[in-house]
């Protein structure tokens, strides 16, 4: 129904007024009717593979699929670069600001509640998470989807759930989670998703422990790539790789942190007269009341490295400014420093020795990956730098569905499509 809503609403005019009783008549046929359904799609993130990271360690399978289809230079993420906020954006072609996961971190002032990624009753619940994502679209659409532990998946957004979803489980190996994938496809036409996804994180979590540079983010990227060899095997087993469009992206980059490039906010103001919401490297902070200008004037020229923002003040180019869960100060560290405090480093003096992302999205190193073929896509190309909000309406446009509003254009992704 809301998919013939939205073309009447598109349609306007007369003319809409015309098709309105033809399409009230085909509505009624439509509600929870499934339609044949397009070639399936699959989207794979590997949580802080940057775009610098295919020429780091050998990855066969990456650079095979690229060599089949179409990559990116790079993907350029939103701010704050960090996993929910970007996850968020790729499925529902909003901007932070419009789709409510400002951070991995939040407090809502309206809700008087707080998130945090490892929350798992705020992490399913639907009032967090704003706008449509694409398994949604889906789902109302007539289609059936598969977002294995895409951030979002878990909860009940427009009184819609998935047809396929799991609680999120760090421990799965991937393998498993490839044979669950696969598993999808093999179902009977009228029961197979269309849209399914796949999450590795073991790049991210190397690259967080022992730098983006390190011998263990080596190890991460042949993992991930081994990961995506076994799901192009068992597409190739099934005779079904090239019908399935396969996308392969990643959230966001990663930035080299060290012990000495730390910010001690308590050298600055006392911790005590604010709340703080988020710490690194995007602090948000929540001061008591009438305590606001206090704060603001005590952080705001305190170090180089870090730039301090009134909310209404923060870069129009962040997009990032109209939401309540965005907090009256805002804080943004320079690419490759830690925000913290000092009794935070002394109980844990190498915390920020490793790697660290949320930075600027315009950051060379918050660069993200992009490759994808099958059907869809171009083939043997590489494309100059896209930006992740226009993918939504990309995923739209390949499986035939109506877009919600989003902050994305079809336009500029036109160039990977056939
Ligand atoms: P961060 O580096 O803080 O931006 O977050 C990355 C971490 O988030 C990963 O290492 C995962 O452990 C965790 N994570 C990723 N997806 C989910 C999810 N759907 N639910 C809960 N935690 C997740
Ligand atoms: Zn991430
Ligand atoms: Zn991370």
């Amino acid at each position: 129904m809301i998919r013939i809503w939205r073309r009447i609403r598109n349609l306007g005019g007369v003319f809409g007024v015309a098709v309105i009783a033809a399409v009230v008549v085909a509505a009624a046929g439509e509600c929870g009717v499934r339609r044949s359904a397009p070639a399936p799609m699959i989207l794979v993130s590997l949580d802080g593979f940057g775009w610098d990271l295919l020429d780091k360690a050998p990855t066969p399978a990456l650079d095979r699929l690229a060599a089949r289809g179409v990559r990116a230079e790079k993907l350029v993420p939103i701010f704050p670069t960090k996993t929910f906020p970007n996850h968020y954006t790729i499925v529902t072609g909003l901007y932070a600001e419009h789709h409510g996961i400002v951070a991995n971190n939040m407090y809502d002032p309206v809700m008087n509640a707080r998130f945090s990624l490892g929350n798992r009753e705020a992490v399913a619940d639907g009032r967090w998470w704003g706008g449509e994502p694409i398994w949604v679209t889906a789902e109302q659409q007539g289609l059936r989807a598969a977002p294995l532990f895409w951030p979002g998946s878990e909860a009940e957004i427009e009184g819609v759930r998935p047809s396929f979803w799991q609680a999120y489980d760090g421990s799965i190996p991937n393998a498993e989670l490839v044979k669950q994938v696969l598993g999808w496809l093999d179902l009977p036409a009228g029961e197979r998703p269309s849209f399914i996804t796949l999450y590795f994180s073991d790049v991210d979590g190397a690259a967080h422990r022992s730098g983006p540079e390190s011998e263990a983010t080596k190890r991460a990227i042949q993992a991930v790539d081994n990961a995506v060899a076994l799901l192009i095997a068992g597409l190739r087993d099934r005779g079904m790789v090239d019908d399935v469009n396969v996308v392969v992206l990643s959230d966001h980059g990663m930035a080299a942190t060290s012990s000495d490039r730390v910010i001690f906010i308590d050298d600055y103001i006392d911790l005590s007269t604010v709340d703080v919401i988020d710490w690194n490297p995007v602090l948000a902070l929540r001061p008591e009341a009438g305590e606001e200008q206090t704060v603001y004037a005590a952080l705001a020229d305190a170090h180089p490295h870090l730039n301090v923002y009134r909310k209404q003040d923060i870069p129009e180019r962040f997009h990032f400014r109209d939401h309540v869960r965005i907090q009256p100060i805002v804080g943004v560290a320079d690419e490759g420093w830690s925000v913290s405090s000092r009794p935070f480093v002394r109980a844990r003096p190498d915390r920020h020795q490793g790697g660290n992302h949320g930075y600027d999205n315009l950051a060379p190193s918050m660069g993200a990956l992009f490759i994808a073929a099958g059907p869809a896509f171009r083939d043997g190309e590489v494309v100059p730098p896209l930006q992740n909000i226009h993918l939504y309406e990309m995923f739209c446009a390949i499986l035939d569905l109506d877009p919600a509003p989003n902050d994305g254009s079809l336009d500029s992704v036109r160039v990977l499509l056939r």
